[in-house]
């Protein structure tokens, strides 16, 4: 049965490149097969977690392809200790008695209110999935959420999954893709099994979650089948929220009398995290997988992964998985060197000149200056911060630095330390960073997206 596991993850590595590979799929592995449970280990959380959301799934289909078999698996983490929120998936709880209330299917334990971070770019989205986990039925119906990928949709639709179940159990909250929506529509269709599906979608539901409903537009009967099961639900007063990477009206291929509907409640955004919000959602993800990561360290990874949460969580997994890997600490270089390599397609452009302009600017000096050589009190720090907003921000080598400065580059580093050490204690220091930061990164931050 091994075989047949290495098989499976071999026949999916050409679909997603051996790197891909290497990192993410050949760290998990088999340690015995019970029946249709695959047991699996993982060396630590993040990974196993990585794993789950991404890739899982493709594997689990790659096996029923070869086997004909649908397999279910459990992942434990070998060198650390086990998360507490194991969705029922321990030994013991298989062999209890079924309980009365089945939890939803589908739900990520990850995937809750607690671990979502709310700011400026989810608040709206936040707040109305809190309230219809408050009052289902009642304020938003339904609720559509709309924003391009990574930027947690799917998250608070699993949180509000969560949330009705834990207030009353006794309800039946249904939760899954558009996709699987499809599928197992096309195959009552044809097995028949008609009734079947339309009770669990239209009369054993309380509550409808459906994620990524993008995905049937232009499948004309699916969307037809939907529109019933919205209609029978909407009429009995049963919840309903959405997902999608656009608004209703602007799905290609949906319906019209679909898209009046998913318009009817509340439609909101979700738009990529301000730097801000980057950071908070660094600074839990590294607290729950107990890394230790520098403030400096978290503030320049909030500058150069940009573009949503998931590339932010693999960027930190990325670092975190390669120190311990190389045996080495967390640092600002050792972030930049890992996090170059990959690349952000988003990161963003500051340049050498951009710094030095900015800096002359806020110091009222010229740009000729900062790059000479003159030494009198009022240009030294202005230039020496200049270089390190050129390292920080920029990402420049020491060297590139000195070249850009018309100096060594045994100058710019000690210029950096002399920074780094005056960052917080000193106040001007502190006042001119903050500022010129703000407005190189704001400045890249509003630049329309490529
Ligand atoms: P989407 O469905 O919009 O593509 P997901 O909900 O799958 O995005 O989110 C991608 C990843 O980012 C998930 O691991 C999720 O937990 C995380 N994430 C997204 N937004 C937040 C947030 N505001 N706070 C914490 N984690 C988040
Ligand atoms: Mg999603």
């Amino acid at each position: 049965m091994g075989d047949i596991w290495n098989e499976a993850l071999r026949g999916l590595q050409p679909r997603l490149g051996s790197q891909t590979f290497d990192m993410w799929l050949r760290p998990i592995q088999l340690q015995a097969v019970e029946g249709d449970l695959l047991r699996l280990t993982a060396p630590n959380r993040f990974l196993k977690e990585w794993f789950e959301t991404h890739y899982l799934q493709s594997v689990l289909d790659q096996l029923r392809g070869m086997t004909s078999s649908d397999y279910r698996v459990e992942i434990e983490v070998v060198s650390e200790p086990l998360p507490e929120l194991v969705v029922g998936a321990q030994p013991e709880e298989a062999q209890a008695p079924p309980q009365s209330f089945a939890a939803p299917e589908g739900l990520s334990p990850r995937y809750r209110f607690g671990s979502f971070i709310k700011g400026a770019s989810n608040e709206v989205a936040a707040s109305a999935a809190m309230a219809v986990a408050e009052e289902p039925g009642q304020r938003f119906n339904p609720l559509f959420i709309y924003g391009g990928v990574g930027l947690g949709k799917t998250h608070l639709l699993h949180a509000v999954g969560h949330a009705l179940h834990e207030r009353d159990p006794s309800q039946r909250v249904v939760y899954l893709s558009a996709e699987r929506f499809m599928n197992e529509f096309v195959t009552a269709v044809r097995h028949n099994r008609f009734d079947q599906f339309r009770a669990r979608y239209r009369d054993r539901c309380d509550v409808l979650l459906v994620d990524d409903i993008q995905f049937i537009a232009g499948r004309d009967r699916t969307m037809d089948e939907f529109f019933h099961v919205f209609n029978a639900l909407y009429e009995a007063g049963k919840q309903i929220m959405v997902t999608a990477d656009h608004e209703p009206t602007d799905i290609d291929g949906m319906e019209e009398r679909l898209t009046s509907r998913l318009n009817w409640g509340l439609v909101a955004d979700i738009k990529a995290p301000d730097l801000e919000t980057r950071m908070a959602i660094l600074r839990q993800k590294a607290e729950n997988d107990g890394l230790h990561v520098s403030p400096e360290v978290t503030l320049l990874m909030a500058n150069l992964v940009r573009s949503n949460v998931r590339e932010l969580e693999g960027a930190l997994l990325r670092v975190a998985t390669f120190a311990s890997l190389k045996g080495v600490p967390i640092t600002e270089d050792f972030v930049r060197e890992v996090l170059k390599k990959t690349g952000d397609a988003s990161a963003p452009k500051v340049t050498v000149e951009a710094v030095q302009k900015a800096v002359a600017q806020y110091f009222s000096v010229r740009i000729a200056d900062l790059k000479g050589s003159r030494r009198h009190r009022g240009i030294v720090r202005p230039r020496q911060i200049a270089m390190y907003l050129s390292r920080t921000l920029a990402g420049a080598s020491f060297p590139d630095i000195g070249l850009r400065f018309g100096k060594d580059h045994s100058t710019v580093q000690y210029a950096c330390r002399r920074i780094e050490a005056m960052r917080e204690s000193d106040a001007d220091v502190k006042a001119a960073l903050s500022t010129v930061r703000r407005q190189l990164v704001g400045e890249a931050e509003t630049a329309p997206h490529a």
